[in-house]
C-alpha cells in the first residue's frame, strides 16, 4: 500500500492529468472539478489551475530555498525579510506563514487546486495568487464571490476552502479549493508520527528547529478547524 507515499506527495499513481490543462489531480476529483468548470463557464467564469499537484521534492525545492535566502521570504506586509536578523525558530514560522511545509501540503494529494479565472485577464498578465486580486475591486472577486455562492448552495461539486480564514497560521488563501471526497482520505491517514519520520529522513534545511516544534507546527499550519471539516453542501 503506497497510501503514505500519496499523503508526502512521492507517488504520481493516484493522477490524472486535466485534459486541457497542464496539471494533474486525484483521479477521483477531476471529473469534479471539470464539472466545476463546466459550471463557472456558464456564469462567464474560465476557472483555470495555477497549481495543483505538487511533489515532494518540489516543495522541498520552495522550502530549502526561502530557508537559505535564495528565494524571498514575505512579511505579512508584503515586504522581504532580511533572514540573517531572524533566528533558526523565526525563520521556520515565516516561511511556513506563505508555504507548507514538505510532506504537509494538501497539494501533494492532488485533491487540492489554486484556481483563477482567464476570462478576468489579458494574455499578458501573469496570475500572482495575492490577496489583492481577490478582493472587492480585483480582478477575480467575481470568482471569488461565485466559488462561496456555490459552496453555500451545495453546488461546489463536493470543493471548499481550508484556508479561508486567517487563523494565525496559514495566511488566507481564496484562491485554494480542495475535493472533500477524495481529500477527507488523507486527512484521515495524516499523523504528527509520520510526518516527524518524513522530515527526519529527508534533505531539509531547518529540521532540528522543525522537530523541535512540530506539535505547534501541526497546530497551527496544518490541523484543519472542525467547522471547515463539515462541509456545508456539494
Ligand atoms: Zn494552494
Amino acid at each position: 500500500m503506497n497510501r503514505n507515499m500519496e499523503l508526502s506527495g512521492q507517488s504520481c499513481e493516484h493522477l490524472l492529468w486535466h485534459p486541457e490543462e497542464a496539471h494533474q489531480l486525484h483521479r477521483d476529483a477531476l471529473s469534479d472539478y471539470c464539472q466545476l468548470q463546466a459550471a463557472a463557464l456558464t456564469d462567464g467564469i474560465e476557472l483555470r489551475i495555477a497549481s495543483a499537484f505538487r511533489d515532494f521534492d518540489r516543495q522541498l525545492a520552495i522550502w530549502n530555498a526561502k530557508a537559505t535566502g535564495l528565494r524571498p521570504v514575505f512579511s505579512d506586509g508584503g515586504q522581504a525579510l532580511n533572514l540573517a536578523s531572524l533566528s533558526d525558530k523565526e525563520k521556520v514560522y515565516a516561511i511556513l506563514r506563505w508555504s507548507a511545509l514538505p510532506g504537509a501540503s494538501r497539494h501533494h494529494w492532488g485533491t487540492d487546486i489554486d484556481v483563477y479565472d482567464a476570462a478576468a485577464i489579458g494574455e499578458e498578465y501573469t496570475v500572482q495568487l495575492t490577496q489583492d486580486e481577490y478582493d472587492q475591486g480585483g480582478a477575480f472577486y467575481p470568482l471569488h464571490e461565485w466559488l462561496l455562492n456555490a459552496m453555500d448552495t451545495g453546488r461546489s461539486r463536493g470543493f471548499f476552502q481550508p484556508y479561508a480564514q486567517d487563523r494565525g497560521g496559514v495566511a488566507p488563501e481564496p484562491w485554494h479549493i480542495s475535493h472533500r471526497p477524495s481529500a477527507g482520505h488523507y486527512e484521515q491517514h495524516f499523523c504528527r508520527d509520520w510526518l516527524e519520520s518524513v522530515i527526519v529522513g529527508s534533505h531539509i534545511e531547518l529540521k532540528a528547529e522543525i522537530v523541535d516544534n512540530l506539535d505547534d507546527i501541526l497546530r497551527r499550519f496544518v490541523d484543519l478547524p472542525k467547522e471547515s471539516l463539515s462541509e456545508k453542501g456539494g
